[in-house]
């Protein structure tokens, strides 16, 4: 003969989810006990709101583990973290929010749920926050939950290093087709960025560049990409504009983001033995223009529309069970 499965040790939360006014429990799926109010539940949920509207029977005919101490239990999935949570965010409290990726999802997932429009703008500014921290994650996230704007934020977050050198443990919350589009996304960008550097029409004349009427044999040549919206005057210049460029190209191509160019040539001065002048010099207002003209290129690169939910993707959540 079988025993009866034993009663489950049940917690109690603590303030303010253990009011003796409240008038219904909800049981976590961790078994603690979280006294609250009906209606701020129905004030601050659609779900809660439909469910408890529905007429209850009376608590006489509700079974021993549906009742505590004369009130309605009800059980839902989430844990008592996760509950806590929630309730905190939905009663008149200070927000708990925390930035991080998980708190983000959290809200987001059961905004989702439950149908609470606050969380919902708290979920996105949580995932604001951590876009430069979890670049690729957040895009994730910001896909799964039709942010667009966040999306388009995080996949220009990406930028900053090469697309192959995120975390991998990130990949697993993406799904094959809004990867591809961050991948072509990616590329372009590359493109674009690289092109700049190559292309030079924008390289502020007279700065850097040295007419070809006295060139110094030591330090300056002529630019090996000189094309027809040069001068002649224009393109001759020091060996380290040219070099720097062509490095900055190969740079901007695996990150298109001005601080790819940032740690390229920190060497402030070199004095040329033969000329005597210093061909570093002008190298940080060549830096900064090309960063604004870098900026402005990748900025006008677009990114196609992958929001929302994804039947091939995978779960980036737990599954939401009813309660
Ligand atoms: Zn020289």
């Amino acid at each position: 003969m079988s025993q009866p499965a034993p009663n489950p040790t049940i917690a109690d939360a603590g303030a303010p989810f253990d009011d003796p006014e409240a008038d219904i429990i909800l049981r976590s799926s961790d078994n603690t006990d979280f006294r609250v109010f009906k209606v701020i539940l129905k004030l601050a949920s659609h779900v809660f709101k439909d469910m408890l509207s529905i007429p209850q029977p009376s608590i006489s005919f509700l079974s021993h583990e549906d009742t505590r101490d004369g009130l309605p239990v009800v059980r839902v999935s989430e844990d008592a973290r996760a509950l806590d949570l929630m309730l905190r965010w939905c009663y008149p409290l200070p927000s708990p929010l925390q930035r991080s990726l998980n708190h983000a999802r959290l809200a987001l997932e059961l905004s989702e749920k439950y149908q609470i429009d606050g969380l919902s703008q708290i979920g996105k500014d949580c995932l604001k926050a951590v876009i430069k921290s979890n670049a690729l994650a957040a895009y994730a996230v910001a896909c799964r939950f039709d942010l667009p704007d966040v999306a388009k934020a995080a996949a220009k977050a990406t930028l900053a290093r090469p697309l192959s050198a995120h975390p991998s443990s990130e990949l697993t919350s993406i799904s094959a087709d809004r990867y591809q589009t961050l991948v072509s996304y990616h590329q372009r960008c590359g493109e674009v960025a690289s092109a700049v550097a190559d292309d030079r029409r924008w390289l502020p004349v007279g700065i850097m560049v040295r007419a070809p009427s006295n060139p110094c044999s030591m330090c300056c040549s002529r630019d090996a990409r000189s094309t027809v919206a040069f001068t002649p005057v224009s393109s001759w210049a020091s060996v380290y504009l040219w070099d720097f460029l062509a490095r900055a190209a190969i740079a901007l191509r695996a990150r298109p983001d001005a601080s790819a160019i940032g740690s390229l040539y920190r060497v402030q001065t070199f004095t040329c033995p033969s000329c005597g002048l210093n061909r570093m010099s002008s190298l940080p207002a060549i830096r900064q223009v090309l960063a604004e003209e870098v900026s402005a290129a990748v900025g006008r690169v677009t990114l196609p529309n992958v929001y929302g939910h994804c039947a091939t993707s995978p779960l980036l959540l737990q599954p939401c069970r009813t309660f």
